[in-house]
């Protein structure tokens, strides 16, 4: 496959001129939670008018993002689409000016308020008293689950490929879709076909039928972790139809490399381990750190940050006893 190194990304050619831009992710693990250094990916169609899917999170990542289609396009992309609502993948929108962006209708849910993020974020990222402050905080969370001797970390590693939220003005789409859209970008069909509320308020993702790319945010990536278990469930659901049904060659997750069929089932089974091991072990009356032992995916750590796991079942149980 062809690839292409620039400064914050490398673009793996996955088809004629279909790009994965991938930013480099650290993995996550208990004792570097890894607060906001894991970036976020994007896919470009560099065909036609051209298409974006996904912006990341800062200025700087977009810019590159839109110069590096800009050489092969012979213009800017004319068109953008936002996988979900949450930051990491739309605050680019920005640079692309004059291009439609488009979206699910739902995901305006989650841009509301963004703009407060803003400032919120810079602190955390900008701050190493707050990032340790945290650290103190949400390693009490995770007592017995961290290896002797090594504390619980959250703190940003400072890189020259770092983020800058300098200028970000959260823009969310300026077209609202309700269902599967197709586009054209210069005879190649690329079909936006939103899932529903998995990993956000909307789920959307990018299928090029023909090329067997699928550009998937968050529904595809190994920190992902579903809020209740219902989500759970029809995360898995949508993780049936795209593997049984579209059959992707290459999947874009929303963080980290590029997966192949092989890797994508190890995720379909990570959910599929996840709901029956929670179904089987949860009780009304069953603590938080005696689930967490019964349900133990560490059979996954390969692929899996022990983290994401952990915070999953945390967070379904919180949701399951709220609902009670
Ligand atoms: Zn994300």
């Amino acid at each position: 496959m062809n690839e292409i190194k620039t400064t914050r990304f490398h673009f793996v050619e996955l088809a004629e001129n279909v790009y994965a831009a991938i930013a480099p992710a650290e993995g996550l693990d208990i004792t570097d939670a890894g607060l906001m250094d894991n970036f976020s990916n994007a896919g470009l169609v560099l065909r036609g008018g051209g298409l974006v899917c996904d912006t990341c999170f800062d200025l700087p990542h977009a810019k590159e993002l839109l110069a590096f289609s800009e050489e092969k396009l012979g213009h800017a992309p004319q068109t953008v689409v936002n996988t979900h609502g949450h930051w990491d993948h739309y605050w680019g929108n920005q640079v692309f000016t004059g291009a439609r962006i488009i979206g699910h209708r739902d995901m305006s849910k989650d841009c509301a308020g963004d703009k407060n993020k803003v400032p919120v974020f810079k602190l955390l990222h900008g701050s190493r008293f707050v990032q340790n402050l945290l650290s103190r905080l949400m390693g009490g969370q995770f007592k017995g689950f961290i290896p002797e001797g090594k504390p619980f970390q959250m703190v940003v590693k400072q890189t020259e490929h770092d983020f800058d939220l300098t200028g970000v003005i959260p823009t969310p789409p300026t077209e609202w879709i309700d269902g599967k859209t197709v586009l054209d970008c210069g005879g190649t069909s690329v079909e936006v076909i939103p899932v529903g509320a998995v990993h956000s308020s909307s789920d959307t993702v990018i299928w090029l039928p023909k090329e067997k790319v699928l550009f998937a945010g968050d529904i595809f990536a190994d920190c992902s972790l579903p809020m209740n278990l219902d989500a759970a469930r029809r995360w898995l659901k949508v993780l049936d139809y795209i593997l049984d049904e579209l059959q992707p060659a290459f999947i874009v997750p929303g963080h980290g490399e590029v997966y192949d069929p092989v890797r994508a089932e190890s995720q379909r089974s990570y959910f599929r381990a996840l709901i029956d091991r929670f179904e089987q072990s949860y009780t009304d009356t069953i603590t938080e750190q005696e689930l967490l032992k019964k349900v133990d995916l560490s059979d996954f750590v390969d692929h899996r940050p022990r983290l994401a796991w952990i915070m999953a079942v945390k967070t379904m149980l919180k949701e399951k006893r709220k609902a009670k």
